[in-house]
């Protein structure tokens, strides 16, 4: 038996779990399709006659949207939207797409915070060479930092920046920001003691650069080599936005010849991460595998608010959040 109620692709393999939110969610309003295996075969088959699609961490790719020839609607799990659908083939096929504003930001923002500690103290480290029998109670000492005694730089300065230093102003550490599509108003720039700074001063005056800004042509490689060697001696560097916005490489080079002491990475240039990706064996780098905003809070919060706006839409053709693509260039 067929049903009338709009089909709803979610494009990443999950957890049965992460599924049954989804169905929860769902209840008797919409078909929820989900995938078996991590398999684009299996991606085209089953979006075919779907009319929505939610896209997480997996890319919605152009082969997969070509397959779908009843879409009209792409909903984003998160907020990074830019490398992880084709959106130009959205855009040329009018196919309308939202992000999701629930559930991203205080788990990135706490993730961002997390990684600053670790990397100040070196705790991953430590923790390795405890297991492994070395009691390093004083060799990290004159490399071990305090926030409160650090300057923090954070490149970009949305929704997920802005919440990295209002989380930052109780360690009483420095901090300033550099956007150019963002000035702070008097009052949070008072409140929570930021300054805007030109990008140059961001990169050379930090103990701490942290990226909170999305990838797009014009952000690719971003920090370049160049811009790590005029980094400040001994400064850390913290990525949980995009691989992409970073020289891999470069960075690599920079932590094992010391002009940088630590570095904390949620994110890769490919993701799951290269094998010969040199950062793996680094071990002045923490690494998570991009699970900034995978939190059990975060996903509750973000595939209810999924559901309700893909309701609202089919209800009434509204949708929150959603991206101007035909104005959209980069
Ligand atoms: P946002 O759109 O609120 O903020 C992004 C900011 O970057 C904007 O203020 C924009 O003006 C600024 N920006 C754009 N180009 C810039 C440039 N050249 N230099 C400096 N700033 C620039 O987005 P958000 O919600 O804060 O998310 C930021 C990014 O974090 C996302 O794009 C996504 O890539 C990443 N993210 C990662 C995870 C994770 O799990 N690791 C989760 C959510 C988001």
């Amino acid at each position: 038996m067929t049903s009338n109620k709009p089909k709803i692709f979610y494009n990443s393999f999950a957890p049965q779990e992460i599924y049954d939110l989804f169905y929860m969610a769902a209840g008797d309003e919409f078909d929820i399709i989900t995938l078996e295996a991590d398999d684009d075969e299996e991606r085209c088959e089953k979006i075919a006659d779907c009319d929505a699609a939610v896209v997480a961490g997996h890319k919605l790719k152009d082969s997969t949207i070509n397959a779908a020839t009843h879409l009209r609607v792409v909903q984003h799990q998160g907020v990074g939207w830019h490398d992880t659908t084709d959106w130009k083939t959205l855009k040329s096929r009018q196919i309308r797409l939202a992000i999701n504003l629930a559930g991203s930001t205080v788990s990135v923002a706490e993730h961002t915070v997390l990684l600053i500690l670790a990397a100040s103290k070196h705790t991953v480290y430590a923790d390795n060479q405890l297991r492994e029998g070395r009691w390093l109670v004083n060799d990290l000492r004159m490399q071990s930092r305090e926030l409160s005694q650090m300057s923090v730089g954070l490149l970009g300065m949305g929704r997920i920046g802005s919440l990295v230093a209002i989380r930052l102003a109780n360690f009483g550490c420095r901090v300033s920001y550099c956007d150019p599509y963002v000035t702070k108003d008097d009052t949070f720039t008072q409140q929570y003691q930021v300054s805007k700074v030109s990008f140059d001063e961001l990169v050379t005056q930090n103990d701490v650069l942290s990226l909170h800004l999305p990838l797009m042509a014009s952000t690719k490689n971003i920090i370049s080599a160049e811009v790590i060697g005029k980094m400040k001696q001994g400064a850390i560097f913290i990525n949980a936005a995009r691989g992409g916005l970073v020289d891999e490489i470069a960075l690599d080079k920079a932590l094992r010849d010391g002009h940088l002491t630590s570095a904390g990475l949620d994110v890769f240039e490919y993701e799951p991460v290269n094998a010969d990706n040199p950062l793996l064996t680094n071990q002045k780098a923490i690494l998570s595998p991009h699970i900034a905003a995978g939190t059990k809070d975060a996903t509750e919060q973000k595939i209810a608010a999924v559901i309700a706006n893909l309701k609202q839409y089919f209800d009434s053709d509204l949708l929150d959040n959603e991206i101007d693509l035909q104005a959209h260039q980069d």
